[in-house]
């Protein structure tokens, strides 16, 4: 069981009838002195920070990566912020996902440039990944945070979604920056023929970006298969550099267990 993130948490509920936030969206500017947000001098392709003035994400580097930008609702992936996520991700805590399904809504209805997008989906998952967990953590928060964004926004409804996962990924956790590359390609595929996404800019959620190489095979797939314009993406949380994040998750795991 991973505990609760006592002080992120209680914010959290406290947050009720905010009268910015609305009824049920938490935008997460309200909560910014708990969060570690990213800074503006950051990659603005991957949200990473520069070191130099260069970005040291494998990604950019190579001139790999597809996303044109990169939006983080939540800030690096540490902390609070850490706990929270892995409560949803790790455990499927139902209380975790809705939290993260409001900061999610309050993320993307707060945020002035999400309207320009022609479609607006979830990274998909392959049954297996379940791995004995009710839901799909992701695709709870995102489906929980849907009624309140498509009045105003184009989410796509998942009925049937326009990106699927065509084969399971064994766990990228540990696993080095272009292993975690070398793993996700040919993973995805249109849900369907269409040709909806054509000239569509469109941006897709995840949770946590770590190399970013997950989202970057969405958009390949968006893009060469669908005939997509561009590609973005909004993620929850961006994991810190590498060397960083080793780190830190000897910090998680040293709190967490
Ligand atoms: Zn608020
Ligand atoms: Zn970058």
């Amino acid at each position: 069981m991973i505990a609760r993130p006592r002080s992120l948490w209680e914010a959290l509920w406290r947050h009720r009838g905010c009268r910015a936030c609305g009824g049920y969206p938490i935008s997460p500017s309200c909560l910014a002195q708990g969060l570690e947000m990213i800074p503006p001098d950051a990659c603005p392709r991957c949200a990473q920070r520069r070191a130099g003035g260069r970005c040291e994400s494998l990604g950019c580097r190579r001139g790999w990566l597809r996303i044109g930008k990169t939006h983080v609702a939540l800030g690096y992936n540490r902390g609070d912020t850490q706990r929270l996520l892995l409560a949803a991700k790790d455990a499927a805590q139902p209380g975790a996902i809705t939290l993260l399904g409001r900061l999610l809504a309050g993320f993307l209805l707060r945020h002035g440039g999400l309207g320009s997008y022609d479609v607006i989906l979830p990274v998909p998952f392959h049954p297996r990944c379940l791995r004995g967990r009710p839901v799909h953590p992701l695709t709870a928060i995102y489906l929980d945070a849907a009624p309140a964004l498509r009045p105003v926004l184009p989410v796509d409804d998942l009925d049937p979604p326009f990106l699927v996962q065509a084969r399971a990924v064994r766990a990228l956790r540990g696993r080095r920056e272009e292993d975690r590359w070398r793993a996700v390609r040919g993973a995805f595929a249109l849900g369907f023929a269409t040709r909806m996404l054509r000239g569509a800019r469109v941006a897709v959620i995840d949770d946590v970006m770590t190399t970013g190489a997950t989202l970057n095979e969405c958009a390949r797939v968006l893009c060469e298969t669908g005939g997509a314009a561009s590609v973005d993406a909004v993620v929850l949380v961006r994991q810190p550099w590498f060397r960083d994040a080793r780190r830190e998750s000897r910090v998680r795991c040293a709190r967490v267990i």
